[in-house]
């Protein structure tokens, strides 16, 4: 059977999320050993049950080591079955990323979906909600994808209760995704996410991105979320240009004054406006799967990252296919799929 490393390169919760992803779109069964093993707290912690969970329900697979903890995993997909699916993290671990683990199988399903995932929307090292719906969702559109995405209600770590909605069609083939330029800048603009915190917060992180980036009144935003079952706090500054939509995004926190998480989000925001590129490093290691699915295509974007080189490499065991990545330039990189 075919084993995967799970300390291999950057050693986290990517590299199970994206072998379970791949195992039910080509129906490979799979063999897991040192799961999470360059983490703080190593093995299978309740975000990464849940993805495994979710991907046995959407295909009724015979799974052991499926346990908190556990270092090792034996996952035997059955049929991927397209349905109306709920899962409960439990936790606020991230919905988005229990999504990606199974979105990619039920776009290759053949009738349509609907999943309902309680647990955080937004929380630090995953994708927030945002992300999904403005930068990388668009970009699976136009690979032929239709997955629509609803935040029913925000959920912040720690108190979670967070719910996201997907509503998943058949994908009769995957198209190739080329995105060489990012094109003139159209729009940037700022969203600040509260909940259950003094409104203030709000306006002093949006007045540092208004100065910091020369962004006007109209361009900035901030909603006041009184769904939430706990405090939190999220920046994101979105800029769209010619080809896409990215989303940049940090979390307040406590004890971090709201000006710090203004700079850290505009900071990461400036990085990408510099380095010239369409595709910046969190969308990089989340198209790779699509790509290395509609079997081509190719991005610019920033230095990769230990996760999309990880990525990469598990894709590798799964799939055939050459991934090859080029410098073009000082702060751009080329990255191409082909058979
Ligand atoms: P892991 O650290 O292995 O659990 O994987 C985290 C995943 O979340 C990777 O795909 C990251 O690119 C993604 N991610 C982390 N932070 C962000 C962010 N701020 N915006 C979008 N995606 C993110």
């Amino acid at each position: 059977m075919l084993t995967v490393d799970g300390a291999q390169g950057e050693g986290g919760g990517q590299i199970l999320r994206t072998a379970l992803a791949l195992s039910l779109c080509v129906n490979q069964p799979f063999r897991m050993i040192n799961i999470r093993a360059r983490r703080r707290r190593p093995g299978l912690q309740y975000q990464h049950l849940a993805a495994v969970h979710a991907a046995a329900q959407v295909s009724a697979a015979n799974v052991s080591g499926a346990t908190k903890d556990s270092l090792q995993l034996t996952f035997k997909p059955g049929r991927v079955v397209a349905g109306d699916y709920r899962i409960d993290i439990g936790t606020a671990g991230s919905t988005t990323l229990v999504l990606q683990t199974i979105m990619p199988a039920l776009m290759l399903a053949d009738s349509y979906s609907t999943v309902i995932i309680e647990g955080g929307t937004h929380n630090p090292m995953a994708p927030p909600f945002e992300f999904m719906q403005y930068a990388l969702l668009p970009l699976l559109h136009r690979m032929g994808a239709g997955v629509r995405l609803e935040l029913l209600r925000p959920g912040f770590a720690p108190a979670g209760g967070g719910l996201i909605k997907a509503g998943i069609d058949p994908t009769v083939a995957l198209r190739p995704l080329n995105i060489d330029k990012r094109g003139r800048i159209l729009q940037r603009r700022a969203e600040v996410l509260l909940a259950n915190l003094p409104e203030h917060i709000a306006k002093r992180e949006l007045a540092v991105i208004v100065r910091l980036m020369s962004l006007s009144d109209e361009d900035v935003h901030y909603k006041v979320d009184t769904r939430a079952a706990g405090p939190g706090n999220v920046v994101l500054i979105m800029i769209q240009s010619a080809a896409l939509t990215e989303c940049f995004s940090e979390f307040g926190k406590k004890g971090l004054p709201a000006e710090r998480v203004a700079q850290r989000a505009v900071q990461a925001a400036k990085d990408y406006l510099q380095a010239d590129v369409p595709i910046g490093r969190h969308l990089a290691d989340q198209l790779l799967v699509f790509l290395a699915l509609a079997g081509g295509g190719r991005f610019a974007t920033m230095r990769p990252s230990l996760h999309t080189l990880t990525t990469i490499a598990v894709i590798q065991s799964f799939i055939s296919i050459a991934i090859d990545q080029y410098q073009i330039s000082d702060t751009s990189w080329q990255i191409s799929f082909d058979h």
